[in-house]
């Protein structure tokens, strides 16, 4: 029995659909978003924000700060693991750090959409046109945001990946005891990244507020957790955190832009975020593409006027391409791991290279102009 109906059903209520949502809300469309969780719901990451994703979306960040973590950045400590260091200062606020688990609540709430969470998407069928989920829903229109794993991506036909070449990653947040605030010189305005020698990875420090993020993510899952214990030996020897670190380090996975095929549109179909593979390739910021395809992508659906067959909506195909570059590109980088693993020695010990090709144009894409949607 059909027990509800809306314009648009969102499957995921992360950045990416809850950002759809709110464009799509604000055009005056019947929104609902379906999320297995319920929020606020905590999400494997290290909560490293973009300040464009916080203009995108209008957020208030006074009202945000109220009772959140909002830590403001303002350079970084870099270099390779166990080589050396270069720091670099901005002298003004030029990245954010967030909870997830706070910055996805608050996401939703703002997006004004209708929620039914702690419900998974179980079922999918295709009636006249229409969409029926979990056998109660009905939607001309459905978005596809639930992350790596998205079931829509799955009806899509995307391996989820079998043969993907995905970002394995880990990480743990904790809040810090007075003792290891004391013990951690890890500075929240300046987190730590420490590239691989072989630069298929990097590991992070991030210090927001009173909380601490620890974690290393790799375009390769080769004994990932070996990786991460080696990671930790090294930041200790070092001092950059505490001697204890508490709990075990949760993973995920997901897609660099570039680094798969996923199909993200059909009829009566659109994905958005990771669902879509769309992560930066050089950084791993997920968060500003899962906003900014998820504002693409309710543009294009406004545009659509109801008309959502395949062909109306390729223009989000198209957009995506011009924003985010071609979906399969050839592997990124110089060849040969030897000749990269020179490369990244010499380069990311240099104070230049570091400000105006690592961070200013990969991590902080400063000149990439705003998204216009
Ligand atoms: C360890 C790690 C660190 C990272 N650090 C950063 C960082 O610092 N900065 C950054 O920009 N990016 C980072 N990323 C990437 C970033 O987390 C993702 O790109 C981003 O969360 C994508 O947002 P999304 O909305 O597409 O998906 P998600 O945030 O994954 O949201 C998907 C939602 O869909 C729901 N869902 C899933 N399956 C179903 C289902 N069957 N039915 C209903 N709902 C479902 C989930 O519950 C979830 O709420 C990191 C990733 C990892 C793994």
């Amino acid at each position: 029995m059909i027990a509800e109906r809306c314009d648009v059903l969102i499957v995921g209520g992360g950045p990416a659909g809850s950002s759809c949502a709110w464009k799509l809300v604000q055009a005056g469309l019947d929104v609902l978003v379906l999320d297995k969780q319920v929020f606020p719901r905590d999400k494997v990451c290290a909560g490293w924000v973009t300040p464009p994703v916080m203009e995108m979306l209008h957020l208030d960040l006074e009202d945000y700060r109220r009772g959140r973590v909002l830590q403001p950045i303002s350079g970084f400590r870099t270099g390779l693991i166990d080589g050396p260091v270069v720091m670099t200062g901005y002298g003004r606020t030029v990245s954010y750090g967030i909870r997830r688990c706070e910055f996805d609540h608050y996401l939703l709430q703002h997006s004004q959409a209708r929620v039914a969470q702690g419900e998974a998407l179980e079922s999918i069928e295709r009636v006249d046109s229409r969409w029926r989920v979990n056998r109660r829903i009905e939607t001309p229109l459905l978005v596809g945001a639930g992350g790596h794993f998205c079931p829509v991506a799955r009806h899509l036909g995307a391996d989820l990946g079998s043969t993907e070449r995905v970002v394995a990653a880990k990480e743990i947040e904790f809040e810090m005891t007075v003792q290891q605030r004391r013990a951690c010189r890890a500075e929240a305005q300046r987190p730590e990244l420490y590239f691989c020698r072989d630069l298929l990875g990097y590991g992070w420090v991030f210090r927001k507020g009173d909380y601490l993020n620890i974690g290393l993510g790799r375009e390769d899952n080769h004994k990932l957790a070996e990786r991460v214990e080696d990671f930790l030996l090294f930041l200790k020897r070092e001092q950059r955190i505490p001697d204890v670190v508490p709990g075990r380090f949760k993973g995920h996975a997901y897609l660099l832009q570039g680094h798969g095929e996923r199909k993200r549109i059909d009829d009566g179909v659109v994905l958005v975020g990771d669902a879509a593979g769309l992560a930066s390739p050089q950084s791993g910021e997920g968060i500003r593409p899962a906003v900014e395809s998820g504002l693409l992508a309710a543009a294009v659906i406004i545009a659509a006027g109801g008309d959502y067959r395949a062909a109306t909506l390729a223009g989000y195909d198209r957009r995506l391409a011009a924003r985010f570059g071609a979906s399969r590109v050839p592997t990124p980088g110089v060849p040969g791991a030897s000749l990269r693993t020179f490369l990244g020695g010499r380069l990311l010990g240099n104070a230049w290279f570091t400000r105006h090709v690592v961070l200013d144009r990969w991590f902080l894409h400063r000149r990439q102009p705003p998204l216009s949607v």
